[in-house]
């Protein structure tokens, strides 16, 4: 999970910690009463380890849009799609969002300096999405699970696929090599350091 700030508000990407310890942890005062000004959720796929404070952060900042790839809708409804059932829960979920499908290389958020544009990847799910900020001529990329340091996401769960993901992967890998990527796990990265040493970056 991250959490941008900045001018245009505050980004949450991949709500798995709940506003209470994200609080605690980022240092935000606010942030877990509901008194700041959260723009947007951004979630790069529906595996319950992403999506898993979704509700939570809803119930404090209903305001706030949350950006979600349709074709992974079928993971928010089934708790083995969506690996809950891997914490020993069938947790669905029934959240609104703004749909990103169809929307790959389009701008969804451009104010107060800030721009964010979707990347589609599946591969690791079908609506895995990444998601590229601009914000003071600083380029970053959120990979969710498609990209880590030194490797890419798994394709053995539902949606999974691994030659669509090694297509995603080429696509990601044309990208300026000093662009930052910040994975769904593990430390970050950029591109340039990942066609050194991602044996999946060669593919
Ligand atoms: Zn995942």
């Amino acid at each position: 999970m991250y959490v941008m700030t900045g001018d245009a508000g505050i980004f949450v990407v991949d709500p798995s910690v709940s506003p209470n310890r994200a609080g605690d942890y980022c240092g935000i005062r606010g942030l877990a009463e509901g008194e700041c000004n959260v723009r947007a959720i951004l979630l790069t796929h529906g595996h319950y380890d992403h999506i898993k404070y979704v509700d939570k952060w809803m119930e404090l900042y209903p305001d706030a849009e949350v950006f979600f790839s349709s074709n992974d809708k079928a993971l928010l409804g089934n708790g083995y799609a969506n690996c809950s059932y891997m914490d020993g829960l069938q947790l669905t979920y029934g959240f609104s969002f703004t749909d990103v499908a169809g929307m790959n290389g389009n701008s969804i958020i451009s104010e107060a300096g800030v721009e964010i544009t979707v990347l589609e990847t599946p591969g690791h799910t079908k609506g895995s999405v990444c998601y590229l900020s601009s914000s003071s001529g600083e380029d970053i990329l959120f990979t969710g699970d498609t990209v880590f340091q030194g490797s890419v996401g798994r394709t053995d769960l539902p949606g999974g696929s691994s030659r669509v993901l090694a297509d995603s992967v080429r696509r990601i890998s044309r990208m300026a090599p000093e662009l930052r990527i910040y994975p769904g796990h593990g430390p970050d990265s950029t591109i340039g350091d990942e066609l050194k040493y991602n044996p999946f970056f060669t593919l």
